[in-house]
């Protein structure tokens, strides 16, 4: 179990620590700055194909970041191409529902805004939290970060 986010990982004998590896470089809870000096630290490719297993859970991670970073629709999930896209990729994948996809955006959120509300904890001043509604050109309502 990551330390940091509590992430529950494959154990044995013969599943090595590549995997752990890679949630390092992924874990939002790990301050960047750690993950960079890790990253150094190995020099390891993340999807060098000399050691490569496929990890599900990295994967639907590294996704959800995606989704989050580009600010993809959910639906895009939903697409008839969107499985068959990713299985030509990897065979074993298996698409989230859009509802887990969203939890998992939630989850990344909230975990994020728990650190943020830990570091005004500590002050001895007010802090006030603005935002504003936009919408797109396409008529979609955004709130700012
Ligand atoms: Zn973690």
């Amino acid at each position: 179990m990551c330390k940091h986010c509590s992430m529950e990982f494959v154990t044995g004998a013969n599943s090595g620590t590549t995997h752990l590896r890679r949630h390092i470089n992924v874990c939002q809870k790990i301050e960047e700055e750690e993950r960079e000096r890790f990253a150094l630290g190995k020099g390891d490719d993340l999807f060098g194909t000399s050691n490569y297993r496929f990890y599900p859970e990295l994967t639907l991670s590294l996704m959800t970041l995606l989704f989050i970073d580009a600010e993809i629709p959910f639906n895009v999930i939903e697409s008839r191409f969107w499985e068959p896209a990713m299985r030509s990729l990897r065979p074993e994948y298996r698409a989230v529902k859009r509802q887990t996809l969203r939890n998992d955006c939630v989850g990344v959120f909230k975990a994020g805004m728990g650190v943020s509300l830990k570091e005004f904890e500590g002050l001895d001043s007010c802090v006030s939290f603005t935002s504003d509604i936009w919408t797109s050109s396409v008529n979609l309502g955004y709130l700012c970060r």
